[in-house]
């Protein structure tokens, strides 16, 4: 892991304490009670809204409480979640291997958790830091890999590498809640494709990488 050069870049620690301001609130976004909901709904949240996943979850975690119970989970009760199809079939084949090798409990460390079908790197960091409390990377969604490329927090597109750029750069204390927060600012202001610099609270120190139009 290196560090990162930050002449063109924001300084992260003024990014943190600047959007922690402006977002006091920021949490994580999934609704769940225990590590397999959490899993079960991160597969479901792939390219999906949170509010379209934590209205789908709120039935089915009321119809499946097991791990045995998702490895029959039928397609009609997430029709209403992208790609419906494919991710049942991950969390069927997910949610046997955790009943028949891991005695019905969530796996709790990386190397296990992405053994298991629709479970990424991604998938692996939100269930180890929203489930178990155990911090060993930084979840990199579509919002951290834009915004902090505009904010030239790194300067790679592939989300391994992002994450160790952040990894590089962020203060651990805060590599849970930086996610929350770029996902805050990217949904309000920091938006694809055309970001409200005007608007922005981070204006002055961001070098706005790849930033061509701006309202
Ligand atoms: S909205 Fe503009 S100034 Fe604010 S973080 Fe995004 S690119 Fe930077």
């Amino acid at each position: 892991m290196s560090k990162m050069p930050m002449a063109a870049a924001a300084k992260a620690e003024d990014v943190i304490r600047i959007l922690k301001k402006e977002y006091p609130n920021s949490k994580y976004y999934l609704s769940f009670s225990n590590p397999l909901q959490l899993m079960v709904a991160a597969v479901l949240s792939a390219q999906c809204r949170d509010d379209v996943v934590n209205a789908v979850t709120a039935k089915l975690f009321q119809k499946y409480k097991t791990a045995a119970d998702f490895a029959k989970l039928k397609e009609d009760d997430i029709k209403s979640i992208t790609f419906f199809n494919n991710k049942a079939k991950n969390i069927r084949e997910a949610c046997r291997i955790v009943t028949e090798k891991f005695g019905g409990k969530v796996p709790q460390t990386m190397d296990e958790l992405v053994t298991l079908p629709g479970v990424g790197r991604k998938t692996a960091n939100a269930i180890l830091i929203n489930a178990f409390g155990k911090t060993v990377g930084i979840v990199v969604d579509t919002h951290v890999i834009r915004v902090s490329y505009r904010l030239g927090l790194t300067k790679n597109t592939i989300p391994e590498k992002i994450e160790n750029d952040l990894m590089a750069t962020l203060p651990k204390e805060d590599w849970n809640k930086f996610t929350w927060l770029m996902k805050d600012h990217g949904r309000a202001v920091c938006m694809a494709p055309v970001p409200y610099c005007s608007k922005c609270v981070l204006d002055k120190i961001c070098p706005k990488n790849r930033v061509n139009e701006q309202l």
